[in-house]
């Protein structure tokens, strides 16, 4: 349903708090989020966003928001974004419908799953190429071929300041701050702190490190174009 992430020079736990405030007013059962440290620090649950608690990490300045609007899975805590696979080293949140879930999640049959999502199966993914060697960006980039469906994707791992990202059929777009890079379902996650943005194409790959962002389209860096939000929001 929604997406939050950012990554700059301030604690990222209060802003992608705020972030899922925003985009409240779409409607959602669950929310959570990844904060990225030495270990990835994940919460979330069923129910309200100010129901989350979310830990203060000071050091923290990279982060991931989801607030869910189930469909497939009821809203439990467990099925509650981000997902995390087996190691804990990867934290995923997703808007949309992953259609061949169940065939991948026969593929994964000696992983052990923890929801009953048709997401999780993107954190198992990940994991298999995180640990073949491959980093994040080529990681999400095999896993997204083998997708089939709608989606935003937004995946951290445990360690790294980054963010990589990905859309199909579903919308994504990222914030220019100053102090740091956005990343939204829709530019009410971020509007205050900027109206520079990115709107990103099926296909896509952001990737947001500290002080830099890049986008690759069918495997080649693009120059990716800033627009200025004109819309007012309430
Ligand atoms: N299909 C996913 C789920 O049911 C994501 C739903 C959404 O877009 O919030 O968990």
């Amino acid at each position: 349903c929604g997406i939050v992430g950012y990554l700059g020079e301030d604690p990222a736990g209060p802003i992608v708090y705020k972030g899922l405030q925003n985009l409240e007013y779409r409607g959602y059962d669950s929310a959570g989020v990844a904060l990225v440290g030495e270990e990835l620090t994940v919460q979330k649950r069923s129910g309200e966003v100010g129901a989350l608690s979310v830990p203060e990490i000071p050091s923290a300045v990279c982060g991931i928001g989801h607030t869910r609007w189930s469909t497939h899975g009821p809203p439990t805590d467990e099925n509650a974004h981000p997902h995390t696979g087996m190691t804990g080293e990867v934290a995923v949140v997703h808007n949309g419908i992953i259609e061949n879930y169940e065939s991948l999640r026969e593929s994964l049959s000696d992983r052990t799953f923890t929801s009953q999502t048709d997401t999780e199966v993107i954190p198992h993914l990940l994991e298999i190429e995180l640990e073949d060697g491959h980093d994040l960006y080529t990681a999400l980039n095999r896993v997204v071929s083998q997708l089939e469906g709608s989606f935003a994707i937004c995946a951290v791992h445990a360690g790294r300041n980054e963010i990589v990202a990905t859309r199909n059929q579903s919308p994504l777009v990222l914030g220019h701050a100053k102090d740091g890079v956005f990343l939204g379902s829709d530019v009410t996650a971020f509007l205050e702190h900027t109206r520079d943005v990115t709107y990103l194409e099926d296909g896509d790959i952001a990737v947001l490190r500290p002080g830099d962002v890049h986008v690759y389209r069918d495997g080649t860096e693009i120059a990716y174009p800033i627009e200025t939000v004109e819309w007012e929001a309430d």
